[in-house]
């Protein structure tokens, strides 16, 4: 029987080890957009993973427009073999960061340890988890434990703009398949004592109004789209939100309030540019984006026909109305069950890390799990790791040492559970 108190061992032993792994990490600024330096993190990971005893492979974007030459989209994944192939437990995590932004009182780029805490940008979102991760089934290696099932380690890129170039393509691509994968960890920061089984649907799309110009002095003459505007944004305030605040999941969503469906303006441009010298003139154009986040219970198809059933209700009443909606991107909600043995497996080795009952909970918004949901096919995902959510994307975001250490022994404990030993 193995002694679970050895691997804990192990990782306090490793701890200095992948804190400096991590300041190595976050010191290569990722930033996305535009999506910096993807080689030099991949190319950094892919080595520690070597070193570790994995299998690498790096895969580039190819043909997609926003792998270029100057910003190659690399993505990089670690396989090591058990004594059987299977079972195949993936762990996760995105190399891109958010750019810093103003409100720093330490250099982002630095990552300054103080008062047990790592400074950063991508510290928390999500570099920790990478390292975490990593350094987990490092434990369990050192400690010359044999797990039976297999390890995979991938450190992706572009979740912070979809995902398209990192999950998404790998997933497209045969790199990631439900065949060859079992359970998969994304080490996104969702507080390192918590379960994340999914997230909500999204639904971005813009609608362009149309209307006549005419001189601002006899506005009588023409027809405003900025008007026609307001009205499509004056009926969802008025009819769309209702029904929707009434809508609830079943799915544990935090904040407990992002368990309604919600809609969000986004952006709104109409008329002449804001900045530029005025000319007395009715709008002729006016373009809106808007942000719909559905849930589990509601169909794609259902919350787009709502949208058009408002606009074609207000070209009932104005004949002269003309709009166009055009779909910017859809992401369908996925919740991993949380009876599978992904979820009581992982929620088991968290309590034995952290001392209490892991919360299960879903996201108000999305990250890959879509990609491996949706593409690959795979059934049982879930997001886990350190880092406080709430200080995603915040100046001085950091990440506690303490949380990196009992998130990564969460995981070897997870790794032990899910895939045996011999
Ligand atoms: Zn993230």
């Amino acid at each position: 029987m193995l002694n679970e108190a050895s691997i804990f061992a192990r990782v306090d032993e490793l701890a200095e080890e992948m804190v400096e792994f991590l300041r190595q990490l976050v010191r290569i600024p990722t930033v996305n957009p535009p999506g910096e330096n993807y080689a030099d993190c991949a190319n950094l990971i892919g080595a520690k993973l070597k070193e570790f005893g994995y299998e690498t492979e790096f895969v580039t974007a190819e043909g997609l427009p926003e792998c270029s030459p100057q910003f190659p989209r690399v993505n990089v994944i670690g396989r090591m073999h058990g004594q059987r192939a299977k079972p195949v437990l993936h762990f996760n995590g995105h190399l891109d960061v958010v750019p810093a932004g103003e409100g720093w009182t330490v250099d982002p780029f630095a990552a300054v340890v103080r008062d047990g805490r790592i400074y950063g940008r991508g510290v928390t979102d999500q570099k920790a988890g990478i390292a975490a991760s990593m350094f987990a089934i490092e434990a369990i290696r050192r400690a010359g434990v044999k797990l039976v099932g297999s390890v995979e380690q991938s450190a992706t890129v572009d979740e912070e703009s979809g995902g398209f170039a990192g999950v998404a393509y790998l997933a497209a691509n045969g790199h990631f398949r439900r065949e060859a994968i079992d359970y998969v960890v994304i080490t996104e920061p969702l507080d390192y004592d918590r379960i994340c089984l999914g997230h909500r649907g999204v639904y971005w799309f813009e609608v362009l109004t149309r209307g006549r110009i005419a001189h601002g002095s006899m506005p009588f003459l023409g027809a405003s789209a900025i008007d026609r505007m307001a009205r499509f944004i004056a009926s969802i305030e008025q009819e769309l939100k209702p029904k929707l605040a009434l809508r609830r999941t079943r799915m544990p969503v935090v904040p407990e309030a992002a368990r309604s469906a919600t809609i969000n303006v986004n952006a709104i441009s109409g008329g002449q540019p804001i900045d530029a010298q005025q000319t007395p003139c009715v709008a002729d154009v006016c373009r809106a984006v808007f942000d719909r986040r559905f849930l589990l219970e509601e169909s794609f198809d259902n919350v787009r026909r709502e949208v058009l059933e408002l606009l074609s209700q207000l070209q009932t009443a104005d004949e002269e109305f003309r709009y166009e909606l055009k779909d910017l991107m859809i992401v369908h909600p996925t919740m991993t069950a949380p009876e599978s043995k992904l979820v009581t497996t992982m929620a088991s080795a968290i309590t034995s890390s952290v001392g209490r009952q892991a919360p299960l909970i879903a996201s108000p918004g999305t990250y890959d799990q879509k990609h491996f949901a949706r593409i690959a096919g795979i059934e049982q995902c879930i997001a886990y790791g350190p880092g406080i959510l709430n200080l995603a994307h915040q100046p001085d975001e950091y990440c506690e040492i303490e949380h990196l250490i009992l998130s990564c022994k969460a995981m070897a404990l997870g790794a032990i559970r899910l895939l045996g030993v011999t």
